[in-house]
């Protein structure tokens, strides 16, 4: 019999799941359903479009929709599933029944709600479909004075996209620093500094109070420390998994309120897989699970689950979070815990921070580089580290996270082998470099 897979999402995960079962049984009938007008695009371009660095949303888009036709899956835009009876094993969508020998359940995240009175003000943009992106696009034409709500990574996009745009800007949070989860304060300064020189304003230690409003329409907000004027007011609050469909039917969630699911991403239910920001995962070294993770993340978990929900075979591994982003002038970027969080777990660590260059120093437009490395007393593994700089973020915290997967130590570290090629390379490698201070500050 033709097995019927039927996925709700049509997101990062959902379409990757969508691929990945037609690959293991090309005659199973896959169905997507998505709420959103289109599926194929990324999203993670759109605070680019914003900004003006990427010219038009059009090149966001990664294929047509007539590649899902001619792939053989079938994808039901603007629908929204309403609910699963996973004992029946059909979802509802526009009052129908449609049965399913497998679920992938891939509905993603919400920002989290700002939970202060006004949210209903016109003026408020959450960023996240492309299609009210193009509608929010003109209406900035129009604002003068934006604020960001949040220091998180889409917000750190925010900030940089409302300054490209000649927008006044302000970005409230109320930890002391940008980004406060995943870095320090030492690494947050090259970015806060540079946004400064950019013309942002920052208020750090902020609360946010309400949204004030005249007419319906948004005119300042209230704050901890007093009114801040504005017509726009992007949402940048963290993310909280998108599982209420699936709880109604009954799957458990976890501490991090993501979808519980194992190492081949089965949730709590039989023939019920779930892939993306709906679920959390455990992260490799404190094994506690995190919730809220990339678009890479997701589309690699989509893959997993559409694999196993076609009769396949694939497991996921547990987590150690790259990531990186251009914030004011700066690459900014990390892996696994910044010293903040493994104070906040309890965590114990040595450390070592060392700054480089990215080319050789006579070469033009050579950067700064500064890493700093975190590692577990006594074995001396890494399991942790940030990095900021002008250049190279990104490829340094891929792989430090490998090198946290593998068990890789500071004093391997501090010996690793190193390209040097001036226009690509300086002679001293800042990671090695921070490796090397980190074995000197223990005497070793
Ligand atoms: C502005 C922006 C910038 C980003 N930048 C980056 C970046 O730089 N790097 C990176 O790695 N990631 C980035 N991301 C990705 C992001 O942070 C998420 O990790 C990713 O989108 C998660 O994918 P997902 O498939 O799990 O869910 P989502 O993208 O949240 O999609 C959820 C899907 O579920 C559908 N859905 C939900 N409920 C229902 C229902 N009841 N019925 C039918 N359909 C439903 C929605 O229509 C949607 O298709 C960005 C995202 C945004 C929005």
């Amino acid at each position: 019999m033709v097995s019927r897979i039927v996925i709700v999402g049509g997101s990062a995960a959902g379409m990757g799941a969508a691929g990945a079962a037609k690959g293991t049984d090309p005659t199973a009938e896959v169905t997507v359903f998505t709420e959103y007008e289109d599926t194929s695009y990324s999203p993670c371009g759109i605070p680019y479009v914003h900004g003006k660095e990427i010219p038009d949303f059009e090149r966001l888009f990664l294929g047509s929709k007539q590649q899902y036709v001619d792939q053989g899956i079938d994808v039901h835009y603007e629908t929204t599933v309403t609910s699963i009876d996973v004992k029946a094993r059909h979802i509802v969508a526009d009052g129908k029944q449609v049965p399913y020998d497998s679920l992938v359940i891939a509905t993603g995240f919400d920002y989290a709600d700002p939970g202060v009175p006004g949210s209903d003000l016109s003026g408020l943009y959450y960023v996240k479909n492309i299609r009210r992106a193009m509608e929010w696009d003109k209406i900035l034409d129009t604002v003068k004075k934006a604020v960001v709500i949040e220091a998180s990574p889409l917000g750190l996009e925010m900030v940089n996209a409302l300054c490209h745009r000649g927008i006044e800007t302000h970005l409230v949070d109320p930890s002391p620093w940008a980004l406060s989860v995943a870095t320090d304060p030492d690494m947050a300064k090259f970015v806060e500094d540079s946004w400064v020189e950019m013309g942002a304003h920052l208020h750090f230690n902020t609360k946010l109070e309400a949204f004030l409003g005249d007419n319906g329409g948004l005119r300042a907000i209230a704050t901890s420390d007093g009114e801040i004027e504005c017509d726009l007011a992007v949402v940048c609050t963290h993310k909280v998994a998108n599982a209420r469909l699936a709880t109604a039917a009954g799957l458990a969630t976890g501490s991090a309120g993501g979808l519980i699911v194992d190492e081949t991403m089965l949730t709590s239910v039989p023939g019920v897989w779930a892939a993306g920001d709906c679920t959390e995962i455990p992260h490799g070294v404190s094994k506690v699970p995190i919730q809220g993770l990339t678009g890479s993340h997701a589309y690699a978990q989509g893959k997993v689950a559409g694999v196993n929900a076609a009769g396949g075979k694939r497991t996921y591994q547990p987590v150690y979070v790259p990531w990186g982003m251009v914030a004011g002038k700066w690459m900014i970027g990390g892996v696994s815990f910044s010293e903040t969080l493994a104070h906040a777990l309890g965590i114990p660590y040595v450390l070592g921070v060392g700054q480089g260059i990215s080319r050789a120093r006579y070469y033009p437009d050579s950067m700064p580089i500064r890493v700093k490395l975190l590692g577990e007393p006594g074995s001396l593994r890494l399991i942790g580290a940030q990095l900021v700089g002008g250049e190279g973020i990104k490829e340094r915290a891929d792989f430090l996270a490998m090198a946290v997967r593998t068990g890789i130590t500071l004093r391997d570290l501090a010996t690793m082998e190193n390209v040097y090629s001036p226009p690509i390379g300086a002679l001293a490698e800042p990671i090695a470099t921070a490796a090397q201070n980190a074995l000197s500050n223990l005497g070793k």
